[in-house]
């Protein structure tokens, strides 16, 4: 990967922050430099710091349903997506079965549980008319 979109913004982070206080200002201390531009400075770089972090957090992670889980934490391998109902699933329950028996558990109570020999000899249900416009309700 080369440039992303949070590397473009901490270069105009930067940037701002050089324009507001003069070039000069990111190398060498000038005799316009005071405590207070110091201070201010410090704070600026404090700030960018940890925007860094963060991004730098939030690109080892990922958002599920609005929750930040750790990329470490979630197999990249494993298919999300059960093959069977096409139910779209982060829980790690449905995570054991799709990487056992390629279907999230649900499925896998409906179509697999104590019939695993015929699942595992290739046999899927077929593909069923589902419900595909779920209904919300609020
Ligand atoms: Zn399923």
């Amino acid at each position: 990967m080369s440039e992303s979109k949070d590397d473009i913004e901490i270069a105009r982070y930067e940037q701002a922050i050089s324009r507001k206080y003069g070039k000069e200002s990111v190398q060498t201390p000038l005799s316009t430099w005071d405590d207070e531009k110091e201070q201010q400075y410090l704070e600026q770089s404090a700030e960018l710091y940890l925007k860094q972090q963060k991004i730098q957090e939030q690109k080892d992670k990922i958002e599920i349903d609005g929750f930040l889980l750790s990329k470490k934490l979630i197999n990249k391998d494993t298919n999300r997506i059960c093959p069977v109902c096409s139910k779209y699933s982060f829980d790690l329950k449905d995570d054991v079965y799709m990487s056992k028996f390629d279907c999230c558990f649900h499925c896998h109570v409906q179509w697999v549980e104590n019939r695993e020999e015929r699942w595992k000899s290739g046999w899927r249900p077929k593909k069923t008319k589902k419900a595909s416009r779920s209904k919300r309700k609020r």
